[in-house]
């Protein structure tokens, strides 16, 4: 251990057992806090000014650990772990009580979480997570596995069903969980898990049945010299065939969740596969209020109507209960549009709910979009006077706060 100070100090620490290693959180760090090696995933804690910027990017909430120590522990150490060591008692000094008091107070600090970035919808029901890991992952079937863009489409996106026979594996809408892709890399180590969205709703994707749906793009792309690149897991995943078992960890995630209040106006935007979300969103609405006074709002943005995953069974859902903009950008007659210029189209309407506080408003795609869809609604709050006179950052920090906005983009 490091000597960092002798009175008690909280340390940032990640869940070894829980963490997918996906890179989330070193990305995100703005301090370059955080590293890895083969094995872990660790905090430099010479380095952590406790932002808690990556605290709501993760997808599984491995990140959110704190131990309060005298003595932090050093990158090695963190890199060795197998499990999170377990909370030690602080010796008392002189003054015991008032030591006690002060590791309680930095425990209760570091336990805010996410320091209110971001948080669940009030009405959302409490999901759980991590019931499987690598260790003890739940083993799932097969049960279908079909193709959802055209069979002409550049893009091979599918709709894969898990089963989890007597396996209790409680999932809710916006949710993710892991696979874990059979065999070792060159170095020997398993290879890392891949988070999916779950794009059913709770009860699966019958009624009451013990499944849940993905949605996987089958990652092949061209490399600069001219080969092909083929991602492991989506392959695996997109090859699966009915009655295969698969390994499952999680589930994951505890913000990007469903309100459960009928008047909650819902947008959702979206692009490719980061739609699967929002397919579990919409089903779960259709299933238990149809009638809700609070409507879904869709943008959800692909090349071409071939290439939209669900484009079929979207046509078929009712426009009052979902109001959908799709929007293309490779269509051979029109130019190329993406979500956020559909948005602003409709500038009027979503200026009206964003005055509402019952509205919540869902990102989920690629990463690139993100700028693009501030963009947007940066300029409907500054064209449309909104009642508060607020800017977006303003609105959307507020929104946040009260657990209504989220964003979901790798
Ligand atoms: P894609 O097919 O590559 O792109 C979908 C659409 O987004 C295309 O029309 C594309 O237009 C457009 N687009 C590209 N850049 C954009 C930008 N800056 N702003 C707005 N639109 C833009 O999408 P995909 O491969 O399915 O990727 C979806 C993303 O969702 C991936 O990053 C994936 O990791 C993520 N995701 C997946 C899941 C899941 O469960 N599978 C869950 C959450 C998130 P052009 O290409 O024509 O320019």
């Amino acid at each position: 251990m490091t000597t960092l100070a002798l009175q008690p100090v909280k340390q940032h620490l990640i869940d070894p057992e829980i963490c997918i290693r996906c890179n989330t959180c070193e990305e995100t760090c703005p301090v370059d806090a955080i590293t890895h090696d083969a094995n872990n995933y660790v905090v430099d804690a010479t380095k952590c000014n406790f932002c808690l910027d990556c605290i709501s990017p993760c997808p599984t909430g491995s990140i959110d650990n704190w131990r309060i120590v005298t003595a932090a522990f050093s990158l090695d150490e963190q890199m060795s772990w197998s499990e999170l060591p377990v909370q030690q008692q602080i010796a008392a000094g002189t003054d015991g009580e008032a030591l006690e008091a002060e590791v309680e107070a930095l425990l209760a600090e570091a336990h805010l979480g996410a320091g209110g970035k971001a948080s669940a919808p009030a009405s959302a029901a409490k999901p759980t997570i991590n019931l499987f890991n690598r260790a003890r992952p739940a083993i799932a079937t097969v049960t279908g596995n079909f193709r959802l863009t055209d069979a002409g489409a550049d893009n091979d996106v599918r709709h894969v069903i898990l089963d989890f026979g007597d396996i209790a594996f409680p999932v809710l809408e916006g949710q993710s969980i892991g696979i874990a892709t059979p065999g070792v890399d060159a170095n020997g180590a398993p290879h890392r898990i891949r988070l999916y969205s779950i794009a059913s709703p709770r009860h699966g994707e019958k009624p009451n049945a013990n499944n849940l749906a993905l949605t996987v793009k089958r990652v092949v792309e061209t490399r600069s010299d001219g080969g092909t690149f083929r991602g492991l897991a989506s392959n695996y995943v997109c090859d699966l065939k009915q009655g295969a078992k698969v390994q499952v960890v999680g589930p994951f995630g505890s913000t990007f969740l469903m309100p459960d209040d009928p008047q909650a106006d819902i947008v959702m935007i979206c692009t490719g596969t980061g739609s699967a979300p929002f397919r579990g969103f919409t089903e779960r609405r259709r299933r238990v209020m149809p009638n809700a006074k609070g409507k879904l709002h869709l943008f959800f943005g692909a090349r071409s109507p071939q290439e939209l995953p669900y484009f079929g069974p979207l046509q078929k859902v009712p426009k009052t209960l979902l109001d959908q903009e799709l929007v293309f950008s490779r269509l051979a007659e029109r130019p190329k549009e993406y979500v956020q210029d559909r948005m602003r189209t409709r500038a009027k309407d979503l200026a009206e709910l964003l005055r509402r506080d019952t509205t919540h408003i869902y990102v989920c795609g690629l990463r690139g979009m993100e700028a693009g869809v501030e963009a947007s609604f940066a300029a409907i709050c500054g064209e449309h006077a909104q009642s508060r006179q607020e800017s977006w950052q303003e609105c959307r920090a507020r929104m946040r706060d009260d657990g209504r906005f989220h964003v979901e983009t790798y």
